[in-house]
């Protein structure tokens, strides 16, 4: 084995931290710079576009390094963080000026995208969870956690399915998972997240792990639970008191509804850029605070299935809507509401500072404005929120007293104690503004006695005090009393004993006043962490609040109605139905609203009508108005009467699969699928023409052949566009199978979209009445009616032949010619004459 080269002391201490941090950046500490090595300076220098140097570039074999100076260190490790890497933050842990030999460094935290809390992003409105899995058996337990609020959840769940829909409800851009975990798991999370980190905890458990548990009695979700906080830990390598109680959920509390189903009906997010506007939620976010931003996002994740929690919103909603003016009164006060939850998150770090500290001052003191307010409208659903927003007057007390109103961002430069808080603080500024005082008495007096008129008293950072007389006025001074200090061009810089004295006094008094507030400071941030818990508990209230007066606010904009809900009954009723986010798009005056009436004993509404008619905007109608009326919120429609969905599955086209081709047939079965196999009779399911990703015969078979499985297997309510006129029979066979379309005329020569829709199924010929609009030639539409009437015919003499089979679709009559053709080629072939490779070749041609 070749003798491994000797590396340096610093390579040395580089490469022992590098290993234990190998899947991290790591950001070495050298003076003013973070430098990076070997591997990660290759990598790094390409994602973050900086040059690619070398260490020792003479040497044999030099060492890869780029850096990035400290001081602009944030925008790189943002970059890392935000395509998906972890970085490791290694500093000098001693003064280098003051160290013999190696200074020690440590990694003092490890950001992670999990983690990552960038507060100049601006996304204070979206929660970053970092989420740990372990698997027993069939079992997998779930635990997520938002470090920049606390939040702790952990559930259990079934089926892989389960596992991947709840992950990407979260958006989570990191996954835990204990080493040694199933192989094929494992790679199946790495295919569809961008970092999953396999993660060896630690046995002992600290007393965070055990406060958080404090709840939990499963001894899964105490696993999941440990090893997502030991991770955490390991990671922040700072305070974590903020991190709260977990909270056991069972993701069947809620309506349930698949990655398909979420992208598809845009509830966070258009479909087309991810962003969130054009999205239900950009909608109707009309929230002031992040706090009730993220909660707002939070409900539109995961809607109710409870009839009486939805009431209790829905009271809510209606409350304030009653109190127009108390609702104003409340969006004003939230506006000057402070993100609390995240506040709590920087006093366990230790981050806040005196500014801080006044906005939650100011937040505090909204508190008996928002009570009152509240009380004013004299509505019992307000009582128990009431109850938990409790006022916190010694906690606004203290800050008021303690800290001044404009302080500066750094705690360590003083001016922020307010005169008064502490004796001794002030009874240093007493000294320092005396001795300044004393200092600018001094040069009037100086000038008295010496009769020199430009005398001048200054100050700088080497001399300290001084007093300056040009050189000519030199002679003028007495003999024995000055001391000379410096000598500039024209002047002569003095001090005297009692200047110098007093000088002492001032910058004594600076030094330890500013020391003084700053442990002062300490101090009142140590009582402020004292109310973490009740802080963290106001926030779950006013972000609450803050999401009702939201619900209200765009209730009474857009005329929405309060929908009655009755949970156990199989009808649905929609008087004047909109799509929220198109209305809002194309504007209320141009919005057809329409109605949806399914009777208990209807389950499939078959929705025909020629392309851009709106069918998608009506299947999708429904659904959102399910989801807002689940959540709570009221409902774009004149009237509402709905049942409570459990689940909605969606199959709906997107733009893009036009143009993707192959592929996308495989994922219209696989969303298909989702509802065929876990839909019940309490779901909802929309499917948009499905088949049209295949061959005509292939899709009208699958289509049909869906629509009666649904049928037969009771799968709750069904919307069916669909733009084969074939299957709008079937309402003649199938009980629950009821056909309407969305109604077009053609006006002066144009065709005129209704959007309105009808009874029964649309008109046939519909493609010719748009080709001819298209100004295709008569000829060509001529035949095209003369093939349309022998297709009809065909398709009637079949139907007779057909014994009353149904499936009449595949007519014999519409074979190709050719098959037949194959077929008696088939049947004539000599197979033994021919090599393997040539019958296969035949075969080919025959498909
Ligand atoms: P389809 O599914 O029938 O192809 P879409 O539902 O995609 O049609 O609707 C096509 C367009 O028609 C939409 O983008 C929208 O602008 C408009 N539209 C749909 N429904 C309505 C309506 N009820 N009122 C007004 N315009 C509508």
């Amino acid at each position: 084995m070749p003798q491994k080269k000797k590396q340096t002391p610093m390579m040395e201490q580089y490469a022992a931290i590098k290993a234990q941090n190998p899947d991290a950046f790591l950001f070495y500490r050298l003076g003013d710079f973070y430098e990076l090595f070997n591997e990660d300076a290759i990598k790094a220098a390409k994602i973050l576009e900086i040059t690619l140097t070398s260490r020792n570039k003479n040497a044999e074999d030099p060492i890869p390094m780029c850096g990035v100076p400290y001081h602009s260190a944030k925008e790189y490790i943002r970059k890392l963080i935000n395509e998906g890497y972890k970085v490791a933050i290694c500093e000098q842990m001693e003064d280098p000026k003051t160290t013999k030999g190696m200074v020690h460094r440590e990694v003092v935290q490890v950001l992670t995208p999990g983690t990552y809390m960038d507060e100049s992003a601006g996304d204070g409105k979206n929660n970053n969870y970092l989420v740990a899995i372990e698997k027993h058996q069939q079992t997998y337990a779930l635990a997520y956690v938002d470090i920049g609020t606390g939040e702790v959840r952990v559930t259990l769940l079934n089926n892989i399915d389960a596992v991947l829909n709840e992950l990407q409800t979260f958006q989570s851009k990191e996954v835990v998972l204990p080493q040694g975990s199933d192989y094929s798991f494992v790679t199946l999370l790495k295919e569809k997240f961008r970092i999953v980190v396999s993660y060896q905890e630690k046995k002992e458990k600290s007393q965070l792990i055990a406060t958080v548990m404090d709840d939990i009695e499963e001894a899964s979700c105490q696993e999941v639970l440990t090893l997502l906080l030991s991770y955490l830990s390991d990671t922040q390598k700072r305070s974590l008191s903020h991190i709260q109680k977990a909270i056991r959920y069972q993701p069947d509390q809620y309506l349930k509804m698949d990655t398909y189903a979420r992208r598809n009906l845009e509830l966070t997010t258009s479909i087309r850029d991810q962003q969130k506007a054009g999205s239900l939620l950009w909608l109707i976010d009309r929230t002031k605070t992040a706090m009730g931003g993220r909660k707002l996002k939070q409900w539109l994740e995961k809607p109710l299935i409870n009839q009486a929690d939805i009431y209790v919103r829905q009271d809510k909603v209606q409350s304030l809507l009653n109190h127009y003016f108390e609702r104003m009164d409340i969006s004003q006060a939230l506006s000057s509401v402070y993100d609390l939850e995240r506040l709590v998150a920087k006093i366990s770090f230790g981050n806040v500072n005196g500014r801080d500290l006044i906005q939650l001052k100011h937040s505090l003191q909204q508190l008996p404005t928002l009570r009152n307010i509240l009380l004013a409208t004299q509505d019992d659903i307000w009582q128990e929120t009431l109850l938990k927003l409790e006022e916190m007057p010694e906690l606004v007390h203290l800050i008021d007293v303690a800290i001044v109103e404009d302080p500066p961002n750094l705690i360590t430069d003083g001016n922020i104690i307010k005169d008064g808080f502490h004796s001794r603080l002030d009874q240093y500024r007493d000294a320092m503004t005396n001795g300044k005082k004393w200092i600018a008495t001094l040069q009037q007096t100086e000038r008295k006695r010496t009769g020199i008129k430009t005398l001048k008293i200054g100050f700088n950072r080497v001399f300290g005090y001084y007093i300056e007389v040009t050189k000519a006025n030199v002679p003028l001074l007495p003999e024995g009393l000055y001391d000379r200090k410096q000598t500039l061009a024209n002047a002569e810089r003095f001090i005297t004993p009692e200047l110098k004295e007093k000088e002492q006094i001032i910058l004594e008094a600076e030094e330890k006043s500013a020391s003084l507030e700053y442990q002062l400071f300490l101090e009142v941030r140590e009582k402020v962490k004292q109310h973490s818990e009740k802080l963290q508990e106001l926030a779950k209230q006013i972000s609450e609040i803050d999401v009702f007066q939201c619900f209200a606010e765009i209730s009474e904009e857009k005329h929405y109605t309060r929908p009655k809900i009755l949970a156990d009954s199989k009808t649905i009723t929609i008087e004047n139905g909109r799509h929220p986010v198109v209305e809002e798009v194309l504007g209320k005056e141009k919005y057809i609203a329409n109605d949806l009436k399914m009777e208990e004993g209807t389950d499939i509404l078959l929705i025909t009508g020629p392309n851009m008619s709106g069918k998608s905007t009506y299947m999708r109608q429904l659904a959102l108005i399910a989801i807002l009326s689940q959540i709570g919120c009221y409902v774009p429609a004149d009237r509402v009467e709905l049942p409570i969905f459990d689940q909605i599955f969606t199959r709906i086209g997107a733009a893009d699969d036009l143009y993707s081709g192959q592929s996308t047939f495989m994922v219209e079965m696989v969303e298909t699928n989702q509802a065929i196999q876990y839909a019940t009779d309490r779901s909802l399911i929309l499917f948009d023409e499905i088949g049209r990703g295949t061959a005509t015969f292939d899709g009208i078979a699958l289509a049909e052949a869906i629509l009666r499985h649904l049928n037969q297997s009771n799968k709750g309510k069904v919307l069916f566009s669909t733009h084969y006129h074939e299957l709008t029979v079937l309402d003649q066979e199938l009980l629950g199978v009821t056909n309407v379309h969305v109604g077009a005329i053609e006006q002066n020569g144009e065709l005129v979209f209704l959007h309105k829709v009808m009874p029964g199924p649309a008109d046939k010929s519909y493609g010719l009445h748009v080709a001819k609009l298209a100004g295709m030639p008569t000829s060509l539409l001529t035949e095209a009616r003369q093939i349309l009437n022998r297709l009809e015919k065909q398709d009637k003499k079949a139907k007779v032949n057909d014994d009353g089979e149904q499936l009449s679709l595949f007519m014999e009559s519409q074979f190709d010619l050719n098959e037949k053709e194959v077929i008696t080629e088939l049947n004539d072939y000599p197979l033994e004459k021919y090599a393997p490779l040539e019958v296969m070749n035949q075969v080919h041609e025959w498909k």
